[in-house]
C-alpha cells in the first residue's frame, strides 16, 4: 500500500442518485484543491455489511449514510458518539487508520448552525421551542435543541404514539401536545420547527394553523424543495425571521469533511448556489 492514497469518501443509501452531498463535497474538494473523491454509492441492506468492512481497505477514509441505513450502521461501529447514540442513527463515519469505525450524527450540529448563521440574533434559551413532527430528522433536532439548553420543547406529531416515544427517551422538557393543537403550542415559543416532510414538492401542504405564532419566533423548516416554503412565506408575512432547511445540509458535512480531509470547510453562498445548480 503506497503512502500517498489518494483519499476517497462518499455517501452510502438506497436510492441515492438524489443526495446533493456528492456536489457539496466535491464543491470543497475543488475550493481547497485537495486531492480527493466523494462518490454516490447505492449499497443494499444484506450487502451493507461488507461493504463498510471492504471501503477502508480500498481507500476510503469514511462516508455519510442515509435511507435506509442510519440507524443499522450503529451496530456495525466500534465508536459510536453520545449524539449518535441519543438520535439512534449515525450520518457519518470515519474509518479511522487504527481500523477501528467511529459513527456520529451531525444533524443536529447542522441544525444548530444554520440558526445560528441565517438568524444571527437567535437566542435558543428566549422561550420555548416548538417542533412540529417526530420523525427520524426530529430526533435530531429535539436532541440539539436539548443540547444547547432549551428549557422546553414542545412537539406535536399526526402520529400522537411517536411524539410520547421521543418524549420518553428524552425527558420531562419535552411536552407533547395533540395534532389538532399543533398550532397552539406557537404560542411564545421563540423557535419553531417544521421537520415533517409536509410543503415537501409533491407531498401535501403543510396547514397547521400560524395565528399563535409570534413576531419575534425564529422559525425554520427542514424541508428544502422548494427553498421558500409556504409554512416559511407565512411566517415571514407575520414578522418572523426565517431560515431555509438548506443551510442545514450544507452545515452538517462541516465535520465529516474536516476529519476525513483535514481541512475544516466554509459554508457560503458559492456552496449554496453549487449545490442548487447541482
Ligand atoms: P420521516 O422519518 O419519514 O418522518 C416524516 C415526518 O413527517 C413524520 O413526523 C410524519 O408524521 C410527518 N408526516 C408525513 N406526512 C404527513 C402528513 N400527510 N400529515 C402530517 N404529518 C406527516 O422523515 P425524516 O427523515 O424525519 O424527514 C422529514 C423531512 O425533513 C423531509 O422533508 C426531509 O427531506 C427533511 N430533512 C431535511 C434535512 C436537512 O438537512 N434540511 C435533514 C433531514 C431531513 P407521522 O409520524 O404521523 O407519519
Amino acid at each position: 500500500m503506497s503512502d500517498h492514497r489518494i483519499p476517497l469518501a462518499g455517501v452510502i443509501g438506497s436510492p441515492v442518485a438524489h443526495s446533493k452531498s456528492p456536489v457539496l463535497h466535491g464543491h470543497w474538494l475543488k475550493r481547497y484543491g485537495i486531492d480527493g473523491y466523494y462518490i454516490p454509492m447505492d449499497v443494499a441492506q444484506d450487502d451493507l455489511a461488507e461493504v463498510i468492512r471492504t471501503l477502508p481497505l480500498m481507500g476510503f477514509v469514511g462516508v455519510n449514510v442515509t435511507i435506509p441505513h442510519k440507524e443499522t450502521v450503529l451496530d456495525l461501529a466500534d465508536i459510536v458518539t453520545d449524539r449518535a447514540a441519543l438520535i439512534g442513527a449515525a450520518n457519518t463515519l470515519i474509518f479511522r487508520k487504527d481500523g477501528k469505525i467511529h459513527a456520529d450524527n451531525t444533524d443536529g450540529y447542522g441544525f444548530i448552525e444554520n440558526l445560528r448563521h441565517g438568524a444571527p440574533g437567535w437566542d435558543p434559551l428566549a422561550g420555548p421551542a416548538a417542533v412540529i413532527g417526530a420523525g427520524g430528522a426530529c430526533r435530531a433536532v429535539v436532541a440539539s435543541l436539548l443540547e444547547v439548553g432549551v428549557k422546553e420543547i414542545r412537539l406535536s406529531n399526526r402520529t400522537r404514539n411517536r411524539a410520547d416515544i421521543l418524549k420518553r427517551e428524552f425527558g420531562a422538557r419535552v411536552k407533547v401536545f395533540d395534532w389538532v393543537k399543533a398550532g397552539n403550542m406557537m404560542e411564545g415559543a421563540a423557535t419553531v420547527v417544521n421537520t415533517t416532510s409536509l410543503g415537501m414538492m409533491g407531498k401535501p401542504e403543510f396547514r397547521v394553523p400560524l395565528d399563535a405564532l409570534s413576531p419575534k419566533a425564529v422559525v425554520t423548516d427542514l424541508v428544502y424543495a422548494p427553498l421558500d416554503t409556504a409554512f416559511l412565506v407565512k411566517a415571514r408575512e407575520k414578522g418572523c425571521v426565517t431560515v431555509d432547511g438548506l443551510g442545514m445540509l450544507l452545515h452538517q458535512a462541516v465535520p465529516g469533511f474536516e476529519r476525513w480531509f483535514g481541512e475544516r470547510p466554509e459554508v457560503d453562498d458559492d456552496l449554496r448556489n453549487a449545490v442548487l445548480a447541482g
